[in-house]
């Protein structure tokens, strides 16, 4: 009677999935039929206990993978937006600062082409893990694409954004790749923008930093450039 007890036990705890310590129902000699089936549905509650924690696992590189750029680690685009929206909303309701940061590799094909795609990607990598050693953990950083990288600077002025902007860039020019023997010094160049009253959204802020990174590139990049209200107006006169 006790051996059905037992048995009703297990598949109960089958049916809950509750599979802790589920082992030691085992029957290290086992005498009989029952015995046998016993063994068997421990067996089952293994493999399943197996299966539900792989799921579990999978699940989370995929909740990963949607928000997260898997060779850099950083956040993605999308991240970005759903992040970036709430605190726009709450710049614009209780007039805070905010700035933003547009930054792009210098010559990034140049890399490529001279050392190997492998090489560009270590150089994105190690240009994520300086960001990351840089920035404020309230700050949000993404990888936008490519080797297109921005910051958003919640309650920073642009005096702030361009002392931040201006360490990331020599951050990374005294930061190069090491290859083999080879020593890659990379740079980058950075366009800041600045949330003004009246700004609808994330995107506008995103095109202005674009348009003082146009200019940061035409200056000679490895350089920081702010973003002058009015800029649109005259780039397209
Ligand atoms: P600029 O200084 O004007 O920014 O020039 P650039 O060469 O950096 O820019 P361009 O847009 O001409 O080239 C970007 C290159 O980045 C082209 C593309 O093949 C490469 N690229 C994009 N994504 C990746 C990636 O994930 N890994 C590597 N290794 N290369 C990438
Ligand atoms: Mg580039």
């Amino acid at each position: 009677m006790d051996r059905i007890i037992k048995l009703q036990e297990l598949s109960n705890r089958i049916k809950e999935s509750n599979f802790s310590g589920i082992e030691f129902l085992k029957i290290e000699k086992p005498k009989d039929e029952l015995d046998h089936l016993r063994n068997n549905l421990v067996d089952t509650a293994l493999t399943i206990g197996k299966l539900l924690s792989e799921l579990e696992e999978k699940n989370r590189e995929l909740q990963e993978l949607a928000y997260y750029d898997p060779l850099t680690g950083l956040p993605n685009r999308r991240f970005f937006f759903e992040h970036a929206s709430l605190i726009f909303e709450e710049v614009k309701r209780y007039e805070k600062s905010l700035s933003l940061l547009v930054i792009d590799i210098d010559h990034f094909k140049e890399i490529n082409e001279t050392y190997g795609h492998d090489v560009g990607n270590l150089v994105l990598k190690t240009f994520a893990g300086l960001l990351r050693g840089i920035v404020r953990q309230s700050d949000i950083c993404a990888r936008f694409g490519g080797e297109k990288f921005v910051v958003l600077l919640p309650n920073t002025d642009l005096e702030g954004a361009k002392v931040l902007a201006e360490r990331i860039r020599a951050t990374v020019a005294k930061n190069p790749v090491e290859h083999g023997s080879t020593i890659i010094v990379f740079t980058v160049s950075i366009g800041i923008s600045q949330y003004r009253k009246g700004m609808q959204s994330i995107d506008e802020l995103i095109k202005e930093a674009d348009i003082a990174l146009y200019r940061a590139k035409e200056g000679g990049r490895n350089r920081v450039e702010v973003f002058i209200p009015d800029e649109t107006a005259e780039a397209q006169t």
